[in-house]
Order: structure tokens, then C-alpha cells, then sequence
């Protein structure tokens, strides 16, 4: 057969890996009082550790007046300074404990500087297993057959690569052209994928070809989307070109300070508290307790010991809904959504930030329309280039700009652009914004 999966799924075998995992599942019914008093534990061990052992925190909680031992609450934790990308990159050693195993790891960017710094072998197995416990919410558990659609270079002849290790075959995001996305689709029939997994700009583009070339696919149990905020658009059109199959979103970060996923019932961030610890603040630097309140994601990661990341501003966006679920009863954080990272939003001429979440393109007005992105490098104009299936009718664009011009508002000038192409980022991503503009969480009303 074409597709033997391995008898034992590689990260089964790293013990690190299901160490964790048993970790999580012995204390998944935590008590919001054992839950708090980990997280102080951890919170001190890092403090301590980083203080200890590299120079760069040490030098900024000694300009503040705090030593680690003067840490006995979480408020005393709050009055240590936040860090930053910018702080932590401008001289990556003086924030790092060196030991043999770490390895040098970047991160795409949103903004197109990459960031990198140091993660242990351990971290990186606590990660992984930490997204499978996460992933077993619906229905997951490794060996599970699945299809991945990721920025990956794959060089075979049908763009396709399976990995028996993992049982994974994995779709390159790089040829989401009709004719590939046949080939796709056509495997997935033989190999009978129970998950799709992947970039949601990518999916996206797999159901869209799906729906309007009415296209039949395999039933699956769930589409696990990673790597990006998932629009409510998207939302829709998975649950219309999949129905039964359960859509599943995470909040995660290369810096693995804060992962945060839907439950068994609710579209819901839930903070894994495990994991690390999150905070919302204002742009003040103050807490959010208030739900419905919008915030930026600052974490501190109780996995990375390498380079640690401790009070670290993400520059990630989040509404807070309240600090335990209805529906499954854990008492964790919970964030209604992610209102996508701060070079997702469009600036209108009277300074209002639009998030890119807010922009819904689920509506037959956009049919006539293949692929699109937004451009924007000055404030209140905007760039929709789009890739029109067949030739366009004037009206039919008439009335998609004034579709677009209503959610963006008078104070928007747009720019309607035909294009015959529209790149990807360099990790293989789809995005349907490019924002040239430097934007401030300070802005945000
Ligand atoms: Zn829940």
C-alpha cells in the first residue's frame, strides 16, 4: 500500500514528549485554586532562572528595584517591566542560558523581520505534545490519517510528500493551482484523510475550488488550523464544503509563552495554563478584567529556559470573554477571539483600525473573484488586488467595491487592482493583507 503509516508515531517515542502529555492529562481537572498556585510556582522558577543566569534580565529587573525574591504574589510579578521583540533582538546572548541541545529557531514575522532565538529540545517536545492535548479536544490522538497543507518546499513530482512516521501527507501551499488541488483531492480519496490540517489561507483556497467546481471529498472528522488567525469567513465556507467536520483553531506563537484553543464545544480561545502565563493589557500597560475588552497578548512561557520570554509584549491582539467556560467548565482564560495581529488591520484617514477579522468575504457578491489581497502603505487608502476568475463585468466590481465599501467606511479610499498574480509570503502563506504602515497598539480605540 501507498500509505503505511508507521506502527508507532515518531513523537511517541520521545520521552519528553509523553511525559508532558501525561503531565497535562493528569492535571486537565485542576481546580482554578491549584491551577493559580502552579502558575505562581512557575512564574518564580522562571523569574529566578533568568535572573540567575542571564544578564540581560537581570540588568532590567535591577533597574526596576526587584530582585526575584521579592516575587510572593502575582502582583508583585506584574511590577517587573514587559520585554519585547525589539529588546530581546538587539542583543539575543545577553538573554540567553546556553546549553548543548538548544537550537536556533525564527519566526516568519508578520512585518517580515524574522526574530530568532534559542529553544531547548525539551521545550520543543512540551510544545508539540501540548498542541496534540489540545488537538485530542476533537477527536485527534497521533497515527490519526491527515492531510497538511503548509508553506513546505516540496520537490516530488506531485507536490506531495508522505511521512509514515507521522502518518501525515503532507500538500506543498506553494501549488494551490486548480490542476494541483485536483491531484489533492483525488489522493484523498485512496488515503481517506480524518483531518485536514493547515495554514486557513491555504485551506481556504483547497474548499473554495472544492465548492465552485463542485467537487466531492472524503468525509473527515476536522479541519486542526495552525499558524494563523482563522477568519469567520473561512469559518463558514469549511463548515459549508465539510459539513460534519469539526473546525478546530488555536493560538500559539514560536516563542511558546502562550497556547490558547478551542473545546470540545465552544469556538472559544481557552489559555492552557500549563503552558504559560497570559495577561491582557491596555495601552497603558494595565490589566484587562473587563469582558468584551480588547488587549494585547503578553506571555510568559514556563517551557523556554534557553531564551526565556517573561512579561513578553507578542504584539498579538485579543478580546477577553472571562476566565472560565460554560460549556466544559474549565476554569481557564478565555478569549473570544484573536483580533489578528496588529499588521492586520487597515487605517482609515480619521485613524480608525479596521480588523482585517471584521471584513467578511463570505457572500456570492465575490464569487466572480479567485484570489484577493489587500494593500495598504498610507493611511486611508487601501489596495484590493484580485485575481478574477474570467472577465469581470463593470457592474459586478461596482458592486463588490461597494460591498468592501461598506464594512471599511467613507473614510477609506479604495483602489480596485487587477492583477494576474498575487505572491506568497516566504513561508508559503496566503495573506490577505499586506500592511506597509507601522502600526501601535496605542492607536487602537
Ligand atoms: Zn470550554
Amino acid at each position: 500500500m501507498r500509505f503505511k503509516a508507521d506502527e508507532i508515531h515518531k513523537d511517541l517515542k520521545n520521552p519528553y514528549y509523553v511525559e508532558w502529555k501525561e503531565f497535562l492529562k493528569r492535571t486537565e481537572n485542576w481546580t482554578e485554586e491549584q491551577i493559580l498556585d502552579y502558575q505562581l510556582k512557575e512564574i518564580k522558577s522562571i523569574v529566578q532562572h533568568a535572573f540567575k543566569n542571564t544578564e540581560g534580565y537581570r540588568e532590567i529587573y535591577i533597574n526596576a528595584g526587584i530582585t526575584p525574591d521579592d516575587i510572593k504574589t502575582f502582583e508583585d510579578f506584574r511590577k517587573l517591566p514587559f520585554v519585547d521583540k525589539k529588546l530581546i533582538q538587539a542583543d539575543l546572548n545577553k538573554f540567553t542560558f546556553v546549553t548543548d541541545d538548544m537550537e536556533y529557531v525564527t519566526t516568519g514575522g508578520s512585518t517580515g523581520i524574522p526574530f530568532g532565538f534559542y529553544r531547548g529540545k525539551k521545550a520543543f517536545a512540551r510544545e508539540l505534545a501540548s498542541k496534540a492535548f489540545l488537538y485530542s479536544r476533537v477527536g485527534w490522538k497521533e497515527g490519526c490519517r491527515q492531510m497538511v497543507f503548509r508553506g513546505l518546499p516540496i520537490n516530488t513530482p506531485d507536490r506531495m510528500e508522505f511521512h509514515p512516521e507521522f502518518n501525515e501527507l503532507r500538500c506543498s501551499s506553494y501549488y494551490l493551482i486548480p490542476e494541483q488541488m485536483e491531484i489533492y483531492r483525488k489522493v484523498a480519496f485512496e488515503y481517506q484523510p480524518e483531518f485536514l490540517k493547515g495554514y486557513p489561507s491555504s485551506l481556504y483556497l483547497f474548499a473554495k475550488y472544492l465548492k465552485e467546481n463542485n467537487k466531492s471529498f472524503p468525509p473527515i472528522k476536522g479541519i486542526l488550523c495552525a499558524s494563523e488567525n482563522l477568519y469567520e469567513f473561512q469559518k463558514e465556507l469549511f463548515k459549508e464544503v465539510f459539513p460534519g467536520a469539526r473546525i478546530f483553531s488555536h493560538y500559539g506563537h514560536y516563542e511558546l509563552a502562550v497556547l490558547a484553543g478551542y473545546c470540545e464545544y465552544t469556538d472559544v480561545y481557552h489559555v492552557l495554563p500549563q503552558y504559560g502565563f497570559a495577561e491582557l493589557i491596555d495601552k497603558d500597560g494595565n490589566l484587562i478584567t473587563q469582558p468584551g475588552e480588547i488587549g494585547e497578548i503578553v506571555g510568559t512561557s514556563f517551557l523556554m529556559y534557553n531564551t526565556p520570554f517573561i512579561r513578553y509584549k507578542t504584539g498579538d491582539l485579543a478580546v477577553l470573554k472571562g476566565f472560565k467556560c460554560s460549556e466544559c467548565g474549565r476554569p481557564h482564560q478565555l478569549w473570544e477571539r484573536i483580533e489578528g495581529r496588529l499588521q492586520e488591520f487597515i487605517v482609515t484617514k480619521n485613524n480608525r483600525y479596521i480588523s482585517m477579522t471584521a471584513i467578511n468575504m463570505h457572500d456570492d457578491i465575490f464569487d466572480p473573484i479567485k484570489q484577493f489581497q489587500f494593500y495598504q502603505k498610507e493611511k486611508g487608502i487601501v489596495v484590493f488586488k484580485y485575481i478574477p476568475k474570467e472577465k469581470i463585468s463593470q457592474e459586478k466590481l461596482e458592486n463588490i467595491k461597494n460591498r468592501l465599501m461598506i464594512k471599511l467606511g467613507d473614510d477609506v479610499e479604495l483602489i480596485m487592482q487587477e492583477v494576474s498574480e498575487i505572491p506568497l509570503t516566504k513561508r508559503g502563506k496566503h495573506r490577505f493583507l499586506i500592511q506597509e504602515l507601522k502600526l501601535d497598539i496605542g492607536d487602537i480605540e
